[in-house]
This record gives C-alpha cells, sequence and structure tokens, in this order.
C-alpha cells in the first residue's frame, strides 16, 4: 500500500467523476481524476440543462464549468490523460493512461457512454437545433411542435410517449414492423391520439435552414419511396453504447452491457466503484450521476479504511 500513488483514482470527469472528486476532496482523501477530453462530460454537449435542482435554465459548458471549479476548490487533481486500461494487482488497482501507470486502492469510474448516432447527413449539422438524444433533457424546448423519434426499443417507444407531453404530434420511425420494446409500453403509445407510426422506413436525412431543422426525409425500405416529414425535432433512441472496455478484469454486465453494481456503487471486483452513464440503471440524468458518485466516494472511502485495518489487524497477529 506504501506504493500507491494515489488512494483513489477517478476514472472520466462528466457530473458522476467530479461529484466523487468532490467528496473524496473534501473527506482529503489522496484522490486523482482522469480526463481524456475536457472536464464536464455530456452536459459539454447539451445546450441548455433544466432538470439540475437549483437551477431552472443553465448552459451545459456553464455547469460544467462550475461543477469542475467546486471540486478543484476541493482539492480534486484533474488530468488530462486518457485512461488506456483498468485492472487489478493484488489489494491495488493499477491505472495505465497514454502518459503513465500509476497504482491506487479503489478506482471510481465513471467514463460514461455514448448514444448511437444515426450517422446520417444533417445529424451532427442540427444537433442542439433541432436533434437530441435526451427527452427529459431537451422535450420541454418542443413546446406544441412537431416531433419525429427514431427507434423501436424500449427507450425510443417510452421517450416517445414522454414527448407527447411537450408535441403537437409525435412521429415513431422504426425500420422494421416488430419491436424489441415492451407490448405494454407499445400498445400505450399506439393508443395515444397524437402519435403517428411510421414503420419499415429508415432516416435519411435531417433539413432544415441555417437556424434549425425543419423536416426528416425518410425512406421507406419495402417500396423505397422518399417522403419528407414536416418537423422541428428529432430524436434518436437507437441504443446507448457505455464505455466499458477499459476494464481488464471481468465486471458483471447486465445483458445490454452495463456494468451492475450493489447499492454501494460497488461492482464484483472488490474497490472497483461505478457511477454515471455507464452503470446499469434505471435513468441516465444528471442528477442520479451525482448521487450515484456521491455513494462511490464515500464506500469508497469505507472501503480504503477496512483495507488498512484488516493490515494492521494482520500486522498485529504476525507480531504476537
Ligand atoms: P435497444 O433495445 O437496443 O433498441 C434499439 C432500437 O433502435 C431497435 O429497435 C433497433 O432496431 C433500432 N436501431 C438500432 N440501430 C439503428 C439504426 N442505425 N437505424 C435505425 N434504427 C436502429 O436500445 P434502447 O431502446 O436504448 O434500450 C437499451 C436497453 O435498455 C434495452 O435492453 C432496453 O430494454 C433497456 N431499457 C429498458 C427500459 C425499461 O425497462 N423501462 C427503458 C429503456 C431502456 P431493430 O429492432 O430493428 O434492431
Amino acid at each position: 500500500m506504501a506504493n500507491r500513488d494515489f488512494e483513489i483514482i477517478i476514472v472520466g470527469a462528466g457530473p458522476a467523476g467530479l461529484t466523487a472528486g468532490l467528496y473524496a476532496g473534501r473527506s482529503k482523501l489522496k484522490v486523482v481524476c482522469f480526463e481524456k477530453l475536457a472536464p464536464g462530460g455530456e452536459i459539454l454537449n447539451t445546450e441548455h440543462v433544466e432538470d439540475y435542482p437549483g437551477f431552472e435554465l443553465i448552459g451545459g459548458p456553464e455547469l460544467a464549468q462550475k461543477f469542475t471549479d467546486h471540486a478543484m476548490k476541493f482539492g480534486l487533481k484533474i488530468e488530462m490523460e486518457e485512461v488506456e486500461e483498468v485492472r487489478k494487482d493484488g489489494d491495488d488497482f493499477v491505472v495505465k493512461t497514454d502518459m503513465g501507470e500509476y497504482r491506487a486502492g479503489a478506482v471510481i469510474y465513471t467514463p460514461g457512454g455514448y448514444p448511437r448516432k444515426l450517422e446520417i447527413p444533417g445529424e451532427e449539422e442540427y444537433a442542439g437545433k433541432g436533434v437530441s438524444y435526451c427527452a427529459l433533457c431537451d422535450g420541454a424546448f418542443f413546446q406544441d411542435e412537431v416531433i419525429t423519434v427514431i427507434g423501436g426499443g424500449n427507450s425510443a417507444v417510452e421517450e416517445a410517449q414522454f414527448l407527447t407531453k411537450y408535441g403537437s404530434k409525435v412521429y415513431l420511425v422504426h425500420r422494421r414492423q416488430g419491436f424489441r420494446a415492451h407490448a405494454v409500453a407499445l400498445d400505450k403509445l399506439k393508443d395515444n391520439d397524437k402519435v403517428e407510426f411510421i414503420l419499415d422506413s429508415v432516416a435519411e436525412e435531417v433539413v432544415g435552414d441555417d437556424k434549425e431543422m425543419k423536416a426528416l426525409r425518410v425512406r421507406n425500405v419495402k417500396t423505397g419511396e422518399t417522403t419528407e416529414v414536416a418537423a422541428n425535432g428529432l430524436f434518436v433512441f437507437i441504443g446507448f453504447i457505455p464505455n466499458t472496455d477499459l476494464i481488464k478484469d471481468p465486471v458483471e454486465k447486465d445483458e445490454s452491457g452495463f456494468i451492475i453494481t450493489d447499492q454501494n456503487m460497488e461492482t464484483n471486483i472488490p474497490g472497483l466503484f461505478v457511477a454515471g452513464d455507464c452503470r446499469s440503471q434505471l435513468i441516465r440524468q444528471i442528477t442520479n450521476a451525482c448521487g450515484d458518485a456521491t455513494t462511490a466516494a464515500v464506500a469508497a472511502e469505507k472501503y480504503l479504511e477496512a483495507q488498512e485495518d484488516a493490515k494492521k489487524s494482520s500486522a498485529a497477529a504476525a507480531a504476537s
């Protein structure tokens, strides 16, 4: 334990990583957070956040800066290094980055993930100007507007239902007739008067002017016919890809590839804690990422204390 570089290493400086860093810093632990890009994570790509308590409306980058400043004020070191590997080595963890190798007693793993993209023309151009990957975050910006949703899984079906709270009309575009979504949720959506299904169809292009999206061009895969659906919003729910590959030990995951933890955010690998978007959970929001990261930081501290106590007990037993 003496040769550890840090007590805790945090992987990823999104809301979860920065919150874990804040709590670990406040506990005066020797902690570092490695981030490959800029601190803030996914909220850096979010124009407005209006569901973080205490801030009715705040820019994503501004909230990211507040998280960063707050954590650093309490001693968190943020290093711009890309983590390549996390593995257990005896009682320690070894975290390999593009700049070196570091040992720690515990790891809080918070690198998030990313929504699968359609990769069609206009998708990137109109991101934040009509195109979104989060209904809870952005739905309210589409009050009384026409919204398109892509996907046939539970996320698409549930979020399409949610978006009918705001949109005057919601089109669900799915590439085949069959759905992966639960039948109950699907039936409920079919009963919703605001919803129209466009099946056997794929999105081909997001069309708009220099300010915002105006329509979605879709192609029927059976007839080849192309139509333009006039809409101001496009919500894409075709899967979310968690960043779990850096962990080299066999960490337990759910059927969708998200990491399973106990209520202390600890995985099946003792000392490896997970919070944020790559954790198996019901929703992926800033609020629960922060809450779970708080638990992870406190649990990691207790884990290190227990490890230290066990070491002292075995040293005392050996001496007697
Ligand atoms: P998902 O279940 O993998 O569904 C993705 C959907 O997107 C599928 O319908 C798929 O079509 C479609 N798709 C994939 N790539 C596409 C592309 N390039 N173009 C057009 N369509 C594409 O993903 P998810 O809905 O995000 O759910 C992820 C996991 O979380 C699932 O296990 C889901 O059950 C779970 N989840 C559960 C709940 C709940 O229980 N309340 C809520 C949300 C999510 P095909 O079907 O044709 O492949």
